[in-house]
């Protein structure tokens, strides 16, 4: 370590001294916190594109669940009334979110992507049982295009649905090429 290098330190926090803060109150009215895409906050149950619910009542999440935040139990799927393009679905779908640590460790599990955390982080209530989030309140809204179940497989076999899903556990970031190879690509492109 050199003779300079402590100063160096104080040198940073001094510099911090003049840097713009940013605090901000909360609630703010007019203001919304700002999140990171990244940020996990409440879960949100998915659906296809046809409506039916990707949850197939298969308890990973549960199971996964350090916090034992997470209680699944699974209904039959018949041709005359279908939820889901598998043969269970969820019919029971229940997260505590007084246990609920936010770790994400159940959206790895879940092996169709049925579960996701989305933004929102206001979570404070006045009761225990309104923390207790259940499956009406998860699933995500019907947008366009959708047809709320029950009704049968719109987009082909079951398998059609499922087709391109990684698999649980993978390693779905995305490798953006290196910018020398960019670089020799749009040199390519415009010669
Ligand atoms: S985010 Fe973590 S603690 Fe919360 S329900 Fe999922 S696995 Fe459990
Ligand atoms: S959310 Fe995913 S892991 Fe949990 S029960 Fe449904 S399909 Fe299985």
């Amino acid at each position: 370590m050199g003779i300079l290098d402590p100063w160096r330190g104080f040198l940073i926090t001094f510099a911090t001294m003049f840097r713009k803060t940013f605090t901000q109150g909360y609630p703010q009215k007019g203001k919304e916190k700002v999140t990171e895409a990244r940020y996990h906050g409440r879960h949100q149950l998915n659906r296809w594109p046809d409506g039916l619910e990707k949850c197939v009542g298969c308890e990973l999440c549960a199971w996964a669940c350090p916090a034992d935040a997470i209680y699944v139990e699974a209904g039959e799927n018949t041709e005359a009334e279908r939820y889901s393009p598998a043969d269970r679905y969820g019919k029971v779908y229940q997260i505590n979110y007084l246990r609920c640590i936010f770790c994400g460790l159940c959206i790895e599990a879940c092996p169709t992507r049925a579960l996701t955390m989305t933004n929102e982080f206001k979570l404070a209530d006045r009761s225990r049982l309104s923390l207790i989030y259940t499956k009406d309140e998860l699933l995500a809204d019907l947008l366009e295009g959708m047809e709320a179940p029950p009704h049968p497989r719109r987009l082909g076999e079951e398998r059609e649905y499922y087709r391109g899903l990684p698999s649980t556990g993978a390693d779905i970031r995305v490798v953006l090429p290196k910018a020398d190879k960019v670089e020799s690509n749009e040199k390519e492109d415009q010669s």
